[in-house]
Protein backbone atom coordinates (compact mmCIF):
# COMPACT_ATOMS: atom_id res chain seq x y z
CA UNK A 1 0.00 0.00 0.00
CA UNK A 2 1.01 3.26 -0.67
CA UNK A 3 -0.06 7.08 -0.10
CA UNK A 4 -1.06 9.14 -3.00
CA UNK A 5 -0.97 13.13 -1.98
CA UNK A 6 -3.06 14.83 -4.38
CA UNK A 7 -3.38 18.50 -3.42
CA UNK A 8 -4.93 18.77 0.18
CA UNK A 9 -6.06 15.26 -0.61
CA UNK A 10 -4.44 12.03 1.02
CA UNK A 11 -5.38 8.96 -0.02
CA UNK A 12 -4.03 5.17 0.36
CA UNK A 13 -3.45 3.20 -3.14
CA UNK A 14 -3.83 -0.64 -2.29
CA UNK A 15 -1.85 -2.72 -3.98
CA UNK A 16 -3.17 -3.85 -7.52
CA UNK A 17 -5.11 -0.63 -8.03
CA UNK A 18 -4.06 2.31 -10.43
CA UNK A 19 -3.87 5.77 -8.88
CA UNK A 20 -7.14 6.44 -11.54
CA UNK A 21 -9.07 3.95 -9.29
CA UNK A 22 -7.57 5.13 -5.92
CA UNK A 23 -8.64 8.69 -7.14
CA UNK A 24 -11.83 8.05 -8.30
CA UNK A 25 -12.82 5.40 -5.14
CA UNK A 26 -11.99 8.26 -3.15
CA UNK A 27 -14.53 10.17 -5.14
CA UNK A 28 -11.53 12.61 -6.90
CA UNK A 29 -12.27 14.03 -10.42
CA UNK A 30 -9.79 13.03 -13.17
CA UNK A 31 -10.31 13.20 -16.45
CA UNK A 32 -10.24 9.79 -17.91
CA UNK A 33 -11.46 7.78 -20.85
CA UNK A 34 -10.30 4.35 -22.27
CA UNK A 35 -8.28 3.69 -19.13
CA UNK A 36 -5.90 1.30 -21.00
CA UNK A 37 -3.27 4.15 -21.50
CA UNK A 38 -4.45 4.59 -24.76
CA UNK A 39 -6.28 7.88 -25.09
CA UNK A 40 -3.87 9.85 -22.48
CA UNK A 41 -6.74 11.58 -20.89
CA UNK A 42 -5.82 10.82 -17.38
CA UNK A 43 -2.12 12.66 -17.70
CA UNK A 44 -0.77 13.36 -14.84
CA UNK A 45 1.88 14.54 -13.01
CA UNK A 46 4.49 13.08 -10.18
CA UNK A 47 6.20 15.58 -7.83
CA UNK A 48 8.23 14.20 -5.73
CA UNK A 49 9.57 11.23 -7.47
CA UNK A 50 10.08 9.70 -10.95
CA UNK A 51 6.93 7.09 -11.64
CA UNK A 52 6.85 3.92 -12.85
CA UNK A 53 8.46 3.26 -16.36
CA UNK A 54 5.30 1.47 -17.30
CA UNK A 55 3.20 4.20 -16.62
CA UNK A 56 4.96 6.69 -18.89
CA UNK A 57 4.80 4.10 -22.29
CA UNK A 58 3.99 6.20 -25.13
CA UNK A 59 4.11 9.80 -23.51
CA UNK A 60 6.69 11.83 -25.53
CA UNK A 61 10.46 12.06 -24.17
CA UNK A 62 9.98 15.64 -22.77
CA UNK A 63 6.95 14.59 -21.35
CA UNK A 64 8.87 11.45 -19.01
CA UNK A 65 11.48 13.80 -18.52
CA UNK A 66 9.09 16.21 -16.69
CA UNK A 67 7.84 12.87 -14.46
CA UNK A 68 4.39 12.66 -16.27
CA UNK A 69 2.53 9.21 -16.18
CA UNK A 70 -0.57 7.69 -17.08
CA UNK A 71 -2.72 7.24 -13.80
CA UNK A 72 -4.89 4.74 -15.69
CA UNK A 73 -1.88 2.30 -15.89
CA UNK A 74 0.68 3.84 -13.00
CA UNK A 75 0.55 0.90 -9.96
CA UNK A 76 2.40 3.17 -7.42
CA UNK A 77 5.96 2.00 -6.40
CA UNK A 78 6.42 4.21 -3.49
CA UNK A 79 4.07 7.01 -2.09
CA UNK A 80 3.50 9.79 -4.90
CA UNK A 81 2.69 13.24 -4.84
CA UNK A 82 0.74 13.93 -7.81
CA UNK A 83 -1.45 17.12 -9.91
CA UNK A 84 -2.97 16.59 -13.29
CA UNK A 85 -1.44 17.08 -16.56
CA UNK A 86 -1.67 20.55 -18.51
CA UNK A 87 -3.96 18.82 -20.66
CA UNK A 88 -6.55 19.89 -18.19
CA UNK A 89 -6.38 23.03 -19.53
CA UNK A 90 -5.29 22.55 -23.18
CA UNK A 91 -8.96 22.61 -24.92
CA UNK A 92 -10.14 24.42 -27.43
CA UNK A 93 -13.60 25.56 -27.92
CA UNK A 94 -15.57 24.16 -31.30
CA UNK A 95 -19.36 24.61 -32.99
CA UNK A 96 -20.78 21.35 -35.02
CA UNK A 97 -20.97 22.43 -38.60
CA UNK A 98 -22.56 19.04 -39.94
CA UNK A 99 -23.99 16.01 -38.77
CA UNK A 100 -24.28 12.93 -41.53
CA UNK A 101 -25.22 9.45 -41.03
CA UNK A 102 -22.65 6.98 -42.38
CA UNK A 103 -24.35 3.43 -41.43
CA UNK A 104 -26.98 2.49 -39.39
CA UNK A 105 -24.67 3.06 -36.37
CA UNK A 106 -22.11 5.14 -37.57
CA UNK A 107 -22.55 9.11 -38.05
CA UNK A 108 -20.06 11.30 -39.32
CA UNK A 109 -19.14 15.12 -37.36
CA UNK A 110 -17.40 18.19 -38.51
CA UNK A 111 -16.75 20.63 -35.99
CA UNK A 112 -15.03 23.84 -36.67
CA UNK A 113 -12.89 25.01 -33.91
CA UNK A 114 -11.79 28.57 -33.03
CA UNK A 115 -8.47 28.53 -33.45
CA UNK A 116 -7.29 25.73 -36.38
CA UNK A 117 -5.51 23.01 -34.50
CA UNK A 118 -1.96 21.88 -35.96
CA UNK A 119 -2.54 18.04 -36.47
CA UNK A 120 -0.98 14.72 -38.35
CA UNK A 121 -3.24 12.84 -40.69
CA UNK A 122 -4.28 10.20 -38.21
CA UNK A 123 -4.14 11.15 -35.03
CA UNK A 124 -6.74 11.48 -32.61
CA UNK A 125 -8.42 14.03 -30.18
CA UNK A 126 -10.57 13.96 -26.88
CA UNK A 127 -13.99 15.36 -27.30
CA UNK A 128 -14.95 17.04 -24.31
CA UNK A 129 -18.57 17.94 -23.01
CA UNK A 130 -20.46 20.47 -21.42
CA UNK A 131 -20.11 18.00 -18.01
CA UNK A 132 -16.80 17.19 -18.43
CA UNK A 133 -17.49 13.58 -19.96
CA UNK A 134 -14.40 12.64 -22.33
CA UNK A 135 -13.99 10.24 -25.13
CA UNK A 136 -11.72 9.98 -27.98
CA UNK A 137 -11.74 10.12 -31.38
CA UNK A 138 -10.00 10.09 -34.92
CA UNK A 139 -9.68 12.86 -36.91
CA UNK A 140 -11.22 11.00 -40.35
CA UNK A 141 -9.88 14.20 -42.81
CA UNK A 142 -6.53 15.53 -44.19
CA UNK A 143 -4.08 18.34 -42.56
CA UNK A 144 -5.54 20.40 -46.73
CA UNK A 145 -9.23 21.30 -44.30
CA UNK A 146 -7.36 21.70 -40.68
CA UNK A 147 -9.88 24.49 -40.08
CA UNK A 148 -12.14 21.79 -39.95
CA UNK A 149 -12.23 18.42 -38.25
CA UNK A 150 -14.50 15.28 -38.94
CA UNK A 151 -15.01 12.43 -36.71
CA UNK A 152 -16.82 8.75 -37.68
CA UNK A 153 -18.88 8.38 -34.49
CA UNK A 154 -19.58 4.55 -34.13
CA UNK A 155 -22.82 4.85 -31.50
CA UNK A 156 -22.11 1.64 -28.65
CA UNK A 157 -25.32 0.23 -26.93
CA UNK A 158 -25.57 1.65 -23.12
CA UNK A 159 -22.41 4.47 -24.46
CA UNK A 160 -22.65 7.18 -22.77
CA UNK A 161 -20.92 9.38 -25.02
CA UNK A 162 -21.62 7.71 -28.35
CA UNK A 163 -25.40 7.95 -27.62
CA UNK A 164 -25.49 11.53 -27.11
CA UNK A 165 -23.08 12.62 -30.07
CA UNK A 166 -25.98 10.16 -31.96
CA UNK A 167 -29.02 11.64 -30.42
CA UNK A 168 -28.68 14.68 -28.91
CA UNK A 169 -25.56 16.69 -30.28
CA UNK A 170 -26.89 18.96 -32.75
CA UNK A 171 -25.63 21.41 -35.56
CA UNK A 172 -24.76 24.75 -34.12
CA UNK A 173 -23.72 23.12 -30.55
CA UNK A 174 -20.42 23.66 -28.73
CA UNK A 175 -17.90 21.07 -28.18
CA UNK A 176 -14.41 21.37 -26.71
CA UNK A 177 -11.40 19.47 -28.34
CA UNK A 178 -7.98 18.51 -27.09
CA UNK A 179 -4.87 18.77 -28.51
CA UNK A 180 -4.01 16.44 -31.36
CA UNK A 181 -2.52 13.29 -29.86
CA UNK A 182 -1.15 9.69 -31.06
CA UNK A 183 1.66 8.49 -32.82
CA UNK A 184 -0.33 6.88 -35.75
CA UNK A 185 -0.05 8.92 -38.53
CA UNK A 186 1.03 9.58 -41.69
CA UNK A 187 4.36 11.60 -42.94
CA UNK A 188 5.16 12.25 -46.37
CA UNK A 189 8.70 10.48 -46.24
CA UNK A 190 9.90 8.05 -47.84
CA UNK A 191 6.83 8.36 -50.85
CA UNK A 192 7.97 5.35 -52.73
CA UNK A 193 7.28 2.87 -49.37
CA UNK A 194 4.10 1.02 -50.05
CA UNK A 195 1.30 1.33 -47.18
CA UNK A 196 -0.99 -1.59 -45.71
CA UNK A 197 -3.91 -0.10 -44.13
CA UNK A 198 -6.47 -2.48 -42.01
CA UNK A 199 -9.54 -0.82 -40.34
CA UNK A 200 -12.55 -1.97 -38.79
CA UNK A 201 -16.30 0.07 -38.59
CA UNK A 202 -15.19 3.45 -37.63
CA UNK A 203 -11.60 2.54 -37.77
CA UNK A 204 -11.84 3.53 -41.41
CA UNK A 205 -11.73 7.52 -39.99
CA UNK A 206 -7.99 8.04 -39.38
CA UNK A 207 -7.48 5.46 -42.10
CA UNK A 208 -9.59 7.65 -44.61
CA UNK A 209 -7.27 10.87 -43.43
CA UNK A 210 -3.93 9.37 -44.06
CA UNK A 211 -5.12 8.20 -47.38
CA UNK A 212 -6.27 11.56 -48.83
CA UNK A 213 -2.92 12.98 -46.98
CA UNK A 214 -0.96 10.71 -48.56
CA UNK A 215 -2.57 11.37 -52.18
CA UNK A 216 -2.32 15.20 -51.85
CA UNK A 217 1.08 14.34 -50.82
CA UNK A 218 1.93 12.22 -54.23
CA UNK A 219 3.26 9.45 -52.66
CA UNK A 220 3.70 6.91 -54.72
CA UNK A 221 4.09 3.66 -53.56
CA UNK A 222 1.12 1.47 -53.66
CA UNK A 223 -1.88 1.84 -51.48
CA UNK A 224 -3.88 -0.78 -50.29
CA UNK A 225 -6.71 -0.39 -47.53
CA UNK A 226 -8.85 -3.41 -46.25
CA UNK A 227 -11.79 -2.03 -44.56
CA UNK A 228 -13.94 -4.89 -41.96
CA UNK A 229 -17.33 -5.68 -40.53
CA UNK A 230 -18.87 -8.19 -39.42
CA UNK A 231 -22.05 -7.58 -41.51
CA UNK A 232 -22.54 -6.02 -45.12
CA UNK A 233 -24.15 -2.57 -43.21
CA UNK A 234 -21.03 -2.11 -40.73
CA UNK A 235 -19.44 -0.60 -44.12
CA UNK A 236 -19.47 2.17 -45.27
CA UNK A 237 -18.40 4.76 -47.58
CA UNK A 238 -17.64 1.73 -50.26
CA UNK A 239 -18.90 4.63 -53.67
CA UNK A 240 -16.45 6.71 -52.45
CA UNK A 241 -13.53 4.44 -51.75
CA UNK A 242 -13.91 3.11 -55.54
CA UNK A 243 -14.27 6.57 -56.68
CA UNK A 244 -10.90 6.96 -55.08
CA UNK A 245 -9.27 3.99 -56.70
CA UNK A 246 -10.73 4.98 -59.94
CA UNK A 247 -8.92 8.14 -59.81
CA UNK A 248 -5.59 6.76 -58.17
CA UNK A 249 -3.44 3.55 -59.92
CA UNK A 250 -1.67 3.64 -56.69
CA UNK A 251 -4.81 3.05 -54.56
CA UNK A 252 -6.53 -0.24 -54.11
CA UNK A 253 -9.77 -0.95 -51.74
CA UNK A 254 -11.00 -4.11 -50.21
CA UNK A 255 -14.07 -4.48 -48.20
CA UNK A 256 -14.39 -7.11 -46.39
CA UNK A 257 -17.26 -9.02 -44.21
CA UNK A 258 -17.01 -11.46 -42.10
CA UNK A 259 -20.60 -13.02 -41.51
CA UNK A 260 -23.47 -12.81 -44.11
CA UNK A 261 -23.75 -12.46 -47.72
CA UNK A 262 -20.59 -10.77 -49.71
CA UNK A 263 -21.50 -9.19 -52.87
CA UNK A 264 -19.76 -9.08 -55.48
CA UNK A 265 -16.28 -7.19 -54.90
CA UNK A 266 -16.38 -7.47 -51.83
CA UNK A 267 -14.01 -10.40 -49.58
CA UNK A 268 -15.28 -13.00 -47.26
CA UNK A 269 -13.49 -12.86 -43.94
CA UNK A 270 -11.89 -10.82 -41.53
CA UNK A 271 -10.07 -7.46 -42.49
CA UNK A 272 -6.73 -8.73 -40.82
CA UNK A 273 -6.73 -11.86 -42.55
CA UNK A 274 -8.08 -11.06 -45.55
CA UNK A 275 -4.59 -8.56 -45.98
CA UNK A 276 -2.71 -10.78 -44.70
CA UNK A 277 -3.19 -13.69 -46.85
CA UNK A 278 -3.29 -11.56 -50.01
CA UNK A 279 -0.30 -9.42 -49.37
CA UNK A 280 2.17 -11.80 -47.40
CA UNK A 281 5.28 -10.48 -47.90
CA UNK A 282 5.47 -7.13 -45.81
CA UNK A 283 9.44 -6.40 -45.74
CA UNK A 284 10.07 -2.69 -46.09
CA UNK A 285 6.36 -1.73 -46.04
CA UNK A 286 4.34 0.70 -43.69
CA UNK A 287 1.35 -0.68 -41.54
CA UNK A 288 -1.40 1.48 -40.63
CA UNK A 289 -4.25 -0.89 -38.14
CA UNK A 290 -6.63 1.48 -36.28
CA UNK A 291 -10.59 -0.14 -34.55
CA UNK A 292 -11.11 -3.00 -32.87
CA UNK A 293 -8.48 -3.77 -29.83
CA UNK A 294 -8.09 -7.63 -30.99
CA UNK A 295 -7.62 -6.86 -34.81
CA UNK A 296 -4.76 -4.25 -34.11
CA UNK A 297 -2.94 -6.70 -32.18
CA UNK A 298 -3.30 -9.99 -33.97
CA UNK A 299 -2.40 -7.64 -37.37
CA UNK A 300 0.51 -6.14 -35.57
CA UNK A 301 1.87 -9.61 -34.63
CA UNK A 302 1.20 -11.00 -38.52
CA UNK A 303 2.46 -7.99 -39.95
CA UNK A 304 5.82 -8.42 -37.78
CA UNK A 305 5.73 -12.03 -39.26
CA UNK A 306 5.29 -11.41 -42.95
CA UNK A 307 8.15 -8.66 -42.65
CA UNK A 308 7.28 -5.73 -42.08
CA UNK A 309 9.60 -3.66 -39.06
CA UNK A 310 8.13 -2.89 -35.85
CA UNK A 311 8.98 0.76 -36.11
CA UNK A 312 6.83 0.98 -39.60
CA UNK A 313 3.62 -0.49 -37.64
CA UNK A 314 1.71 2.21 -36.44
CA UNK A 315 -1.79 1.26 -34.66
CA UNK A 316 -4.55 3.11 -32.83
CA UNK A 317 -6.66 -0.13 -31.33
CA UNK A 318 -9.89 1.84 -30.01
CA UNK A 319 -10.17 0.70 -26.57
CA UNK A 320 -13.59 1.88 -24.58
CA UNK A 321 -13.48 2.28 -20.92
CA UNK A 322 -15.73 -0.38 -19.71
CA UNK A 323 -16.65 -3.12 -22.24
CA UNK A 324 -14.82 -4.46 -25.62
CA UNK A 325 -16.04 -3.00 -28.74
CA UNK A 326 -18.81 -5.99 -30.32
C1 LIG B 1 -7.10 6.38 -29.48
C2 LIG B 1 -8.60 6.14 -29.64
C3 LIG B 1 -9.25 6.56 -30.79
C4 LIG B 1 -10.62 6.31 -30.95
N1 LIG B 1 -11.24 6.74 -32.09
C5 LIG B 1 -12.55 6.45 -32.28
C6 LIG B 1 -13.22 6.83 -33.50
O1 LIG B 1 -12.64 7.46 -34.40
N2 LIG B 1 -14.53 6.49 -33.64
C7 LIG B 1 -15.23 5.81 -32.67
O2 LIG B 1 -16.43 5.52 -32.86
N3 LIG B 1 -14.61 5.45 -31.48
C8 LIG B 1 -13.32 5.77 -31.27
N4 LIG B 1 -12.72 5.42 -30.08
C9 LIG B 1 -13.56 4.85 -28.98
C10 LIG B 1 -14.20 6.05 -28.21
O3 LIG B 1 -13.19 6.78 -27.54
C11 LIG B 1 -15.19 5.61 -27.12
O4 LIG B 1 -14.59 4.70 -26.25
C12 LIG B 1 -16.44 4.98 -27.71
O5 LIG B 1 -17.12 5.89 -28.57
C13 LIG B 1 -17.41 4.56 -26.58
O6 LIG B 1 -17.65 5.65 -25.74
P1 LIG B 1 -19.06 5.79 -25.01
O7 LIG B 1 -18.97 6.88 -24.02
O8 LIG B 1 -20.16 5.83 -26.00
O9 LIG B 1 -19.19 4.38 -24.26
P2 LIG B 1 -18.96 4.14 -22.69
O10 LIG B 1 -20.01 4.83 -21.90
O11 LIG B 1 -17.54 4.42 -22.38
O12 LIG B 1 -19.25 2.58 -22.62
C14 LIG B 1 -18.47 1.66 -23.40
C15 LIG B 1 -19.17 0.32 -23.44
O13 LIG B 1 -19.18 -0.24 -22.15
C16 LIG B 1 -20.50 -0.55 -21.75
N5 LIG B 1 -20.58 -0.21 -20.32
C17 LIG B 1 -20.53 1.02 -19.78
N6 LIG B 1 -20.60 0.93 -18.44
C18 LIG B 1 -20.69 -0.39 -18.16
C19 LIG B 1 -20.76 -1.13 -16.96
N7 LIG B 1 -20.77 -0.54 -15.77
N8 LIG B 1 -20.82 -2.48 -17.05
C20 LIG B 1 -20.80 -3.10 -18.25
N9 LIG B 1 -20.73 -2.45 -19.40
C21 LIG B 1 -20.67 -1.13 -19.36
C22 LIG B 1 -21.40 0.29 -22.59
O14 LIG B 1 -22.66 -0.31 -22.76
C23 LIG B 1 -20.65 0.37 -23.88
O15 LIG B 1 -20.91 -0.73 -24.70
C24 LIG B 1 -11.35 5.65 -29.91
C25 LIG B 1 -10.68 5.24 -28.75
C26 LIG B 1 -9.32 5.47 -28.61
C27 LIG B 1 -8.63 5.01 -27.34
Amino acid sequence: MNKLTFGEQIVTCKTGDTVLDTLLNNNLTIPNSCRQGACQSCLMRCLNTKPPAASQIGLKDVLQEQKYFLACICYPEQDMTISLGPQANLFTPATVISKEILNPETILITIACEQPLDYYAGQFVNLRRADGLTRSYSIANSRKHAEKMTFHVRRLAGGQFSQWVHQELSVGDSIEVSDPQGLCFYLPNRQEQNLLLIGTGSGLAPLAGIIHEALEQGHSGEIHLFHGSREMDGLYWIDEMHELQKNHPNFHYTPCVSRGDTPEGVARGRANEVAMSTLAKLKDWRVYLCGHPEMVNQAKIHAFLNGASSKDIHADAFHVASASLD
